[in-house]
């Protein structure tokens, strides 16, 4: 019986990336497992077989095939970290950082974060799930088929539980996955700002928990930093978090040094930025599962000449994903293919070990590395088909589409 079954065949290169319940670390994260003439057969949404055309013809002889000849075949991308729910782009940001404006005299002319949250409360729920669907549109048209999103531009109760329900009807209205965090703790809030404290109390103590009971979170994120929330306020976030059955993770060391460790007990599934760490975060790190999740888009569009260090993380063992870090104030971008380029550049990563980074060990990330990040049987149907011959060209081409087709679940 023929089960919507798909038949993608003659791929050139076809990387499975399997073998994989645990994230991907040093020389493994160069272990694309690539099969050439390779093929993939796909039933009911998922993966039924991967291998070479010739194995594959025999195994199924009524699928509709698709033919990927001079095509690289992978996972879908995994972006583990986006902010996508805002109603407008930063503009004044763009052009005063470029005149050579900081912070303050940015937000006095009326951009900065406080430009986002406006935007943010003025907007219904509809008119900000139309934006994030068409963000998720964006990203799968570059090859991504899962996304983390996260709310942050609203900072209060309406606001932020409001950002979390067009999350959810976006997601219902895209075929790949979403998972979202509520990041309820990105900045203290204007009204707040002499007394940080309370409004970290109405993070803990209400929003928190009536994202859980309503189910609009899998993830409590905090922007750990100088300016945003101390250690001390975080980890009572992260507390709250766990205490309502929601799993964590973590903004920390973009701007200023924040030891990891202190957050070892909530066992973030992520720890995102890291352009400040320590030998002793990077020997923390690689004992532990939490990915180190990497944002060099942002320093790419901050015009910074320094980015994370991701060949010594990598060279010590830390299991490294490289995600967009989409937002309007430091990352309007939706391509994973940039990033890539971006990562192999300016951080010399390996063009397998970027593409290692936003496939399994991103689905690590987001705690999914059993349905997502690798072709392998059993797995999500979620497939990136680039029109390339070999994978080296992923990153290589920059500022491009390649990308071909994306499968999320089956779904083209
Ligand atoms: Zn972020």
């Amino acid at each position: 019986m023929k089960e919507n079954a798909a038949l993608l065949t003659h791929a050139s290169q076809l990387l499975t990336l399997r073998g994989n319940v645990a994230p991907r670390r040093g020389s493994r994260m160069s272990d694309l497992g690539v099969i050439p003439d390779g093929a993939v057969l796909i039933a009911n949404g998922k993966i039924s077989a991967v291998g070479t055309t010739d194995e594959l013809r025999k195994q199924s002889t009524n699928a509709d095939e698709i033919d990927c000849r001079n095509k690289v075949v992978l996972p879908g991308f995994v972006d583990s970290h986006t902010h996508p729910v805002f109603a407008a782009p930063r503009l004044i940001d763009f052009e005063k950082r470029i005149a050579g404006a900081n912070y303050e005299e940015i937000a006095a002319a009326g951009g900065g974060i406080r430009a986002s949250i406006r935007g943010v409360r003025e907007s219904s729920v509809s008119e900000l799930a139309d934006r994030v669907l068409k963000a998720l549109n964006e990203m799968s048209a570059y090859g991504t088929t899962t996304v983390e999103a996260k709310s942050g531009y609203g900072l209060d109760f309406d606001s932020e539980l409001k950002s979390l329900e067009a999350i959810q009807r976006a997601a219902q209205r895209w075929p790949g996955t979403v998972v979202p965090t509520l990041l309820a703790a990105h900045v203290v809030p204007p009204e707040h700002r002499d007394n940080p404290d309370e409004y970290v109390r109405i993070v803990c103590d209400e929003m928190i928990p009536a994202a859980a009971q309503r189910n609009l979170a899998d993830y409590v994120d905090v922007f750990c930093e100088r300016g945003a929330f101390t250690p001390d306020q975080s980890v009572r976030i992260l507390r709250a978090a766990v205490a309502n059955g929601l799993k964590t993770r973590i903004h920390i060391g973009q701007l200023t040094h924040t030891a990891v460790e202190l957050f070892a007990q909530f066992h973030p599934a992520s720890v995102d930025h890291l352009d400040h760490l320590t030998d002793a975060d990077i020997a923390w790190l690689a004992k532990t599962d939490t990915v180190a999740t990497l944002l060099p888009a942002a320093n790419y569009f901050l015009g910074l000449s320094t980015f994370p260090p991701a060949r010594k993380l990598i060279d010590s063992g830390v299991a490294v994903a490289l995600a967009t870090d989409y937002n309007p104030g430091t990352s309007p971008t939706t391509s994973m293919p940039f990033v890539l380029s971006v990562a192999c550049t300016h951080m010399k990563m390996s063009p397998a070990e970027a593409i290692t980074a936003a496939t399994i060990n991103g689905a690590c990330a987001l705690n999914l590395q059993h349905r997502k990040g690798s072709l392998e049987p059993g797995k999500d149907a979620d497939i990136a088909i680039f029109d390339a011959s070999d994978y080296r060209e992923l990153p290589y081409w920059f500022g491009v589409n390649r990308c071909w087709k994306t499968l999320r679940g089956g779904t083209p």
